[in-house]
């Protein structure tokens, strides 16, 4: 048994195990005062020693602060690495767990897209999509997900229903998970203004974001158009699907970069996947980035998908490249970079968790973000919240005290063992929600 050695404050005893930790941090009052000492931070990209102190639900102070009253009782975290709340930037949920129903494809894009439209035409009733989101709530929150993006479905026979069950969904979660949607259809839909209107006064209502998933196309710069119109018309923000292939020619950033420059939408842009500009010339890639940087455009990448999908072949060879954007090159521009979960047990990507800490172990491995690892923390939370048009993704002063606690002190020992008795923390004290049952969606929701 070790206790604190700190001489100030109401010693409580150091618990050696996560669970006993877990029960301390459980049973703080909502308003009380307490002081989390000897965390380990990320502060400034790099891991630091020091002090949290959490008053009324919020951080009071972070580091160390000689003149925290003395009679705060004192909670010895004994190194612990402490993360803010993750924010997950790009999601699906409803499309997650109907793996088992839709079938798990071959494990290219184009087939996962018929296999999803497919089960989405038979199955995707508002009982059906609200099990499968709430689901994937259930677990984002387990892990520490304090905000999320899903993109939705939206086609005609679907956005209705879709929305209005993630508009329940959201204020359900509201008090635990800061719930934000997006549309999401093939940009081709954007040959039918008016439909587009349609959807753009229903996602406002919601208050989404406007999404499509943009490829090469002759009528793209006119489609882009409509998109950003309506966008503009009532004050959307903007995210796009872009260029998720190997084909170096599909250049679809470049043209919603330039786009939101000839909209003048500067900073109300992010866009995902982005696959090809890691393949393109570097003259090339040099002048798109130029342009995404003046727009002020976000890029998020999605490791999970990307691995999965791209480069899969059919020859019994191995893939030779990983699928993932010029996520460095674009960083050293000052573009906001991401990393985003995607897919969820569905035909695009059949595992996965909502983790964003698996997210971040597979940018890690990927895009090799270990230089050191501490400085791309922000790609799963205080840059996603900005993308978001939220404040959160961070530990400081003020904040709502929503972060997670590890037992590991750096990134060698948290990314080993991904630590699934992570304590998380929402409003300064452990939530304790158990990950739901795979059970939960048997009967009439996946076929077996
Ligand atoms: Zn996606």
């Amino acid at each position: 048994m070790i206790s604190t050695e700190k001489p100030s404050g109401t010693s409580l005893p150091f618990p050696v195990s996560n669970a006993g930790l877990n029960r301390q941090l459980a049973g703080l009052a909502p308003e009380g005062n307490v002081v989390l000492a000897n965390a380990t931070l990320v502060i400034e990209g790099r891991l630091s020693p020091g002090d949290i102190g959490i008053s009324g639900g919020k951080f009071a102070f972070i580091g160390s602060a000689p003149e925290t009253p003395i009679d705060w009782p004192r909670i010895d975290l004994a190194d612990r690495l402490c993360l803010p709340g993750f924010v997950d930037p790009h999601t699906h949920l409803d499309k997650g767990h109907l793996i088992g129903r839709a079938g798990a494809g071959d494990g290219t894009l184009e087939t996962a897209i018929d296999l999803v439209s497919k089960d989405r035409v038979d199955n995707w009733s508002r009982e059906d999509v609200s099990t499968r989101m709430a689901f994937g709530l259930a677990c984002a929150h387990h892990y520490g997900t304090a905000a999320l993006r899903t993109h939705i479905d939206s086609q005609p026979d679907q956005f209705e229903i879709s929305w209005d069950v993630f508009e329940h969904l959201r204020d359900h979660w509201r008090d635990r998970l800061a719930l934000h949607g997006s549309s999401l259809f093939s940009i081709v839909f954007a040959r039918d203004a008016a439909f587009i209107d349609m959807v753009a006064r229903r996602v406002a209502r919601a208050g989404g974001s406007l999404g499509a998933v943009t490829f090469p196309l002759p009528d793209l710069d006119a489609l882009l158009d409509t998109m950003f119109r309506a966008a503009d018309r009532y004050g959307l923000s903007l995210d796009f699907h872009a260029d998720e292939t190997s084909d170096a020619a599909s250049d679809t950033l470049s043209r919603i970069a330039a786009a939101c420059l000839r909209h003048g939408m500067k900073g109300k842009v992010v866009a995902g996947h982005c696959c090809s500009l890691a393949l393109q010339d570097a003259l090339e890639r040099d002048r798109t980035l130029e342009l995404v940087a003046e727009a002020g455009i976000g890029l998020i990448c999605l490791p999970a998908c990307n691995l999965y999908l791209q480069d899969r072949r059919f020859d019994g060879t191995t893939p030779r490249w990983r699928g993932v954007t010029a996520f460095k090159e674009a960083r050293a521009r000052g573009i906001d970079v991401a990393l985003g979960s995607d897919n969820i047990r569905d035909p695009f990507h059949p595992f996965g968790d909502l983790d964003m800490l698996e997210t971040l172990g597979l940018g890690v491995r990927a895009l090799h973000l270990d230089s050191p690892v501490s400085a791309w923390v922000d790609a799963v939370t205080v840059k996603p919240a900005s993308m978001l048009g939220i404040d959160a993704g961070k530990i400081a002063v003020g904040q709502r005290a929503d972060f997670t606690i590890f037992e590991g002190r750096d990134f060698t020992e948290v990314l080993a063992r991904r630590e699934p008795d992570r304590i998380v923390m929402r409003d300064g004290r452990a939530i304790n929600a158990a990950l739901p049952s795979y059970r939960e969606l048997d009967g009439p929701f996946e076929h077996r």
